[in-house]
């Protein structure tokens, strides 16, 4: 999508360091941080939300799934413990409509959100 901020950093139009990547998802780290760690796990391919994954799209749902648990280990919270986000839509509080998971660690985290 031409005017989409995560297609943009996919296709090296902004530059923003690889945390990790695999054949079908990059991970970044988020420019606001909530936590110590704090990372993005998105599709390389431009999919909007959860809401508009395909039936077919299990298997890139529990590739991105399994990227956030990768990234989590790599980023040292994987025996402390840390939280899994997907933000949909407006009222889900979604602000970037191309799909991606938060992976949020290294701090006692509260409630249920990315705040
Ligand atoms: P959402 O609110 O859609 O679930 O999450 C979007 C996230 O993307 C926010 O946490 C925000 O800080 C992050 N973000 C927005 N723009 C950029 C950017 O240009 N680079 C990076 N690394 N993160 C971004
Ligand atoms: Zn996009």
């Amino acid at each position: 999508m031409d005017n989409c901020i995560f297609c943009k950093i996919i296709r090296g139009e902004i530059p923003s360091p690889r945390v990790a990547e695999g054949d079908d998802w990059i991970a970044i780290r988020d420019i606001n941080p909530a936590a110590p760690v704090h990372v993005l796990v998105i599709p390389r391919r431009h999919v909007e939300s959860v809401d508009a994954l395909g039936d077919g799209d299990g298997p890139l749902a529990g590739t991105l799934l399994l990227a956030a648990r990768d990234v989590a280990r790599q980023e040292g919270v994987a025996a402390s413990g840390y939280r899994t986000v997907i933000n949909t839509g407006a009222e889900g509080g979604q602000t970037v409509a191309h799909l991606h998971v938060h992976v949020i660690g290294g701090r006692q985290l509260t409630g249920h959100g990315t705040a």
